[in-house]
């Protein structure tokens, strides 16, 4: 008899965005099973130790909103916690971590072993099983039969992956990894549009090997910043610093001269890169008047004596490298102990998932992470999340939901991918979102905790934390709406020096806190108080009352363009119905099936009047 087992979702990989998906579908109770090629690489980081960064960390703040793993996991293994433009306006600050990648995979993994209804299962998947038309479950490398009522693919850079060293490839998942060359072939079999992307990875240093003391330190912040709601800095394990060295002429002249060796460059290599992640080689070709990169030297653990220097991802020569890396200061005797190599992969158009990522061409099929065109952990783990709590959601027989635009960074990176699809990897920035002011890090339990909680995706826990938190912002506005200042009972003095000028007219403190120049702790130090509540509760009420005017201005916008944004387009409508359409946009519409008249407003060539002739046409019709 054949072994057979069945589970009501499986997620196949897990990478950033299986893990998250697995999470998001158990812990709604259903029955889940996480099937990857190797237990031991669960949550492993395949390119840089760190959490996070502009536009990524608000998608890590998101994921963790949402009860998912990713932000405790940084909590846990981060080195070293950095605010970034924490000089600038709260909608752009970003937080980064560096992590230990031994105790951030040991952190995924706890989380993992721990969760109900989730099992672990390490055998490679090499084929879909499809019943009417549907996927019905997954085989296995050794044969082993799974069924389950949605599956969710997310195998990364594993489909058709070939790994590149100068002119040499051969073919591997990521270095260390096997391939999925089974599963790739019976994935072109089926009715989705595939293509090729590549990415790459700097070589590796001993720390032994490399001299700090010619090098600039770079330490993280104090006080430290934490990712997850439910974090504390105490968390932490031990803070170390980074170190920055940077590339000189004689880097860029050995990269010049050996560029006919690059597999980009001599046509070896198909697919196309990250644009914001280039190669060291693509940077001095597109830079060519720069004579110097900075480079991050960042240690990959504690434990561990090996450094990533990040900025140099290559696919030039083993040979090349190795200049490349002695010719930079504090690197002169420096041991590479592994290679750098740039990777090709395949991956499908997400044009052809529905936002909630299921696949349009296979039901129950949901794709998530790389393989959907983008690049990053964080990008992964958010698709992660959606298409595991969608996954589980059908099996619940509930609605699918996903953010929109203005509620998440997750809305935008969903709504960009299904609308305009991807030709390099996809990488999140906060230019991408249009409604910044309110997709603040900070506020990203706000956005979206209560929905989790109603889908069942928050636990007690953060219910709990969340509420004590709402409680505790809206107790001290109260409290500072209701204490009076009046000019005769203040010290003036203290006063003009805060403020730049005496104050002549009784106020109260919620009001004096909106001043530019006034934050959390002058005003205590102004009402002769001490400051009385938890850090992130005074940075809520900070910059809900500074930025109120134009927070309210932006929501009033969003409140406009949400009622047609979200005007639902029928699945099978014709738009050969629709009066007046040319026949460019009636075939565009048609391809790509939009959901929402907002999405189809955001293809590109889908005028604002062909959106005006659908609006009347759903009026007409509706
Ligand atoms: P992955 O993390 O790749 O996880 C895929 C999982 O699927 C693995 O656990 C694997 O074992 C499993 N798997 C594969 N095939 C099967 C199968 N058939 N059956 C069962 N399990 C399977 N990101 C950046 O942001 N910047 C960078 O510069 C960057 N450079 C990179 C360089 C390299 C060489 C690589 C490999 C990746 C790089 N990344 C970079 C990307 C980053 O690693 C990915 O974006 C992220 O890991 C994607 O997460 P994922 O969950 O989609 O896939």
């Amino acid at each position: 008899m054949h072994y057979q087992d069945h589970y009501d979702v499986i997620v196949v990989g897990g990478g950033h965005a299986g893990t998250e998906a697995a999470l998001a579908s158990a812990r709604q109770g259903v029955k889940t099973m996480l099937l990857s090629q190797n237990i031991e690489t669960l949550g492993q980081m395949s390119c840089n130790p760190a959490i996070g960064g502009i536009g990524k960390g608000h998608l890590v703040k998101e994921v963790d909103a949402l009860g998912g793993a990713m932000a405790r996991a940084a909590d846990l293994a981060g080195i070293q916690f950095r605010t970034l433009n924490s000089s600038k306006g709260p909608a752009v600050r970003a937080t980064r971590a560096q992590a230990d990648r031994i105790r951030y995979k040991a952190a995924i993994r706890a989380m993992l072993e721990n969760q109900p209804n989730l099992s672990l299962f390490q055998q490679a998947v090499d084929d879909l099983v499809v019943e009417n038309g549907r996927v019905a479950g997954v085989v296995t490398q050794a044969g082993l039969r799974f069924s389950a009522k949605t599956v969710v693919l997310t195998v990364g850079t594993f489909l058709g992956g070939l790994i590149h060293i100068g002119l040499q490839n051969h073919q591997g998942g990521r270095a260390g990894d096997p391939a999925s060359i089974a599963l790739s072939r019976r994935l072109r079999e089926l009715p989705f549009r595939v293509d090729r992307l590549k990415t790459g990875t700097p070589p590796r240093i001993a720390t032994q090997s490399i001299d700090f003391s010619q090098l600039k330190e770079q330490p993280g912040d104090t006080p430290t910043p934490v990712f997850s709601f439910l974090g504390k800095a105490s968390d932490h394990p031990r803070q170390i610093s980074c170190y920055i060295t940077h590339t000189n002429d004689q880097t860029h002249e050995v990269i010049r001269q050996n560029l006919h060796r690059s597999p980009m460059y001599s046509g070896e290599i198909e697919g196309i890169g990250p644009r914001y992640c280039p190669s060291i080689e693509d940077k001095v070709v597109r830079f060519a008047d720069r004579n110097a990169h900075q480079i991050f030297l960042e240690p990959e653990g504690l434990e561990c004596g090996e450094v990533y220097p990040n900025g140099i991802s290559t696919s030039l020569p083993f040979d090349v490298q190795y200049e490349i890396v002695r010719s930079m200061k504090g690197l002169e005797n420096a041991h590479i102990t592994r290679p750098g190599y740039a990777i090709e992969y395949d991956f499908f158009d997400p044009r052809d998932l529905n936002p909630w990522l299921e696949t349009r061409h296979m039901p129950g099929l949901f794709f998530a992470g790389q393989i959907n065109g983008t690049t990053g952990y964080e990008e992964a783990a958010a698709q992660g999340l959606i298409a595991g709590l969608n996954a589980a959601l059908q099996v619940r027989e509930l609605a699918p939901w996903y953010p929109r635009r203005d509620q998440a960074y997750i809305g935008v990176l969903i709504d960009d991918l299904i609308t305009s699809g991807t030709r390099e990897p996809y990488r999140m920035f906060t230019s991408r979102a249009e409604y910044r002011l309110m997709l603040r890090e900070d506020n990203a339990d706000v956005r979206l905790t209560p929905i989790g909680r109603e889908l069942g995706v928050v636990d007690d826990l953060r219910w709990q934390v969340f509420n004590e938190k709402q409680d505790a912002v809206e107790h001290e506005q109260q409290r500072l709406a209701a204490s009076k200042l009046s000019p005769e009972k203040l010290d003036q003095q203290k006063v003009s020096a805060i403020l730049g000028e005496p104050l002549n007219k009784a106020t109260n403190a919620l009001e004096l806190l909106r001043r530019p120049n006034v934050d959390y702790q002058t005003l205590m130090s102004l009402l002769d108080e001490q400051v009385a509540v938890a850090p992130e509760v005074a940075e809520q009420v900070m910059i809900q009352v500074k930025y109120s005017g134009y927070i309210n201005r932006q929501q009033n916008e969003i409140d406009r363009l949400q009622r047609n944004e979200s005007l639902p387009l029928p699945a099978d409508m014709n738009y050969k119905n629709v009066r007046g359409l040319s026949n460019e946009v009636r075939e565009k519409l048609e391809a790509a099936r939009p959901v929402s008249l907002g999405q189809a407003a955001r293809i590109s060539g889908v005028t604002p009047a062909a959106v005006s002739l659908l609006l009347v046409h759903l009026k007409r019709t509706g």
